[in-house]
């Protein structure tokens, strides 16, 4: 459903401005996080304990659009935990549920159903269209499917987990940290698989890793922070405890080893962070079509000769380093629709930190008639290949 002035995906509208104001304060988010929240498309599978809390808080932040995926009715003993559920929605599709609530929380939200179950074979179709998913599956069989789906397609898979007191998070985003099945490499049988169906869960427990997830996601896509990616949180809500367990990839983990590093988004530790540094000697790609891409030694050769580069990251990055030439263009201008200007027939060359926001960059241009092409391994390439001299983050 669309938003009544969400159509126009430049500038916040008055009632935007004020909706986000506490947001808008924090200058680690400010206009260009809170338009970047805006133009981010997060799929939420579950939309029960964990997809509850997360769901209210994405649509209130105003991520702009939230796909919703469950193929359950609500019943009278959800509503112990799934707050976006109500009495009144007993018997009612959750998806539907919870779509409403989500668009009484903001009406400039677009909001995606997916009223159907997420498997193997569908997993790949579902999360095509969207930045990052949110894992509140209730099962083993959707959680790997989903982190199979999301190492595949290079989008991050914010993951969590409840039962009892208990509670597990992290951010799977391969090459930068390990996927789901490199931890968790094959499901428990199904005689010792816990169940909260079985075994309980204190409704709570779901506000606080779902209050985690939330926080996550805003922090991926608005670039702040320490993103939760090699790490899994460990919550006792009896002994009220969080661990902070180191994970790393496994060498022979057969769903991640071969995949695309995470495109959607540069997330955090980037592409360095792969301990046998396999990254490193990758190209970036993007989900759905490769970009064509320079290196950053060839590109040194192209300024000289008077090439044209857009910068497509934010100014605190700008402010750390940059390769000398180039122009601020931000990645949220092009998602919006905007063009930089440029003499017709001109090649742009594109960078950002790592080459992920440049491989977008690219396909937006190129999808808007412009020849463009991306510097592979953005400014930490630049650094590396031709000014070590420059510092890096
Ligand atoms: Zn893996």
């Amino acid at each position: 459903m669309a938003a009544t002035d969400s159509c126009d995906r430049g500038a916040l509208s008055a009632s935007e401005v004020t909706r986000y104001a506490r947001h808008l304060l924090l200058p680690e988010v400010g206009r260009t996080g809170q338009e970047r929240l805006r133009t981010a498309r997060v799929l939420v599978v579950g939309a029960g304990g964990l997809g509850s809390p997360v769901l209210l808080y994405l649509a209130a932040a105003g991520v702009g659009t939230l796909g919703i995926l469950d193929d359950d009715t609500v019943e009278l003993t959800n509503l112990q935990r799934q707050i976006v559920h109500g009495t009144s929605d007993v018997g009612r599709s959750k998806v539907a549920s919870a779509a409403d609530r989500v668009a009484d929380t903001n009406p400039h939200v677009d909001i995606v159903r997916h009223e159907e179950r997420l498997t193997p074979a569908s997993a790949h179709r579902l999360l095509t269209a969207y930045d990052i998913v949110v894992d509140g599956a209730d099962n083993f069989a959707t959680r790997y499917a989903v982190g199979a789906a999301a190492a595949e397609l290079g989008i991050p898979h914010v993951w969590g987990s409840v039962y009892r007191f208990d509670g597990q998070v992290s951010v799977w985003a391969p090459p930068a940290g390990p996927c789901y099945a490199c931890v968790f490499p094959s499901p428990p049988p199904p005689e010792l698989a816990p169940s909260c169906s079985v075994g309980g869960v204190l409704g709570a427990v779901c506000a606080s890793i779902g209050s985690v997830l939330a926080t996550e996601v805003v922090k991926l896509i608005t670039g702040i922070g320490q993103p939760l990616i090699g790490r899994l949180l460990v919550h006792d809500a009896l002994a009220m405890t969080w661990a902070s367990v180191p994970v790393r990839r496994a060498r022979d983990c057969a769903v991640c080893r071969s995949r695309r590093p995470s495109a959607a988004l540069d997330v955090g530790a980037d592409d360095g962070a792969d301990e046998d540094g396999a990254a490193r000697s990758q190209p970036s790609t993007t989900p759905g079509d490769q970009v064509p891409e320079i290196s950053a030694t060839d590109l040194a050769r192209a300024l000289t000769g008077g090439a044209l580069l857009l910068d497509v990251r934010e100014q605190a990055e700008r402010d750390i380093v940059a390769i000398p030439g180039g122009a601020p263009f931000p990645l949220a201008d092009l998602r919006g629709g905007a063009l930089p200007p440029m003499d017709p027939g001109a090649v742009v060359h594109v960078y950002c930190k790592s080459g992920s926001r440049s491989a977008e960059a690219v396909r937006l241009l190129r999808s808007a008639g412009v020849d463009a092409v991306s510097v592979r391994g953005g400014v930490l390439a630049w650094v590396a290949e031709v000014d070590p001299t420059l510092p890096t983050y």
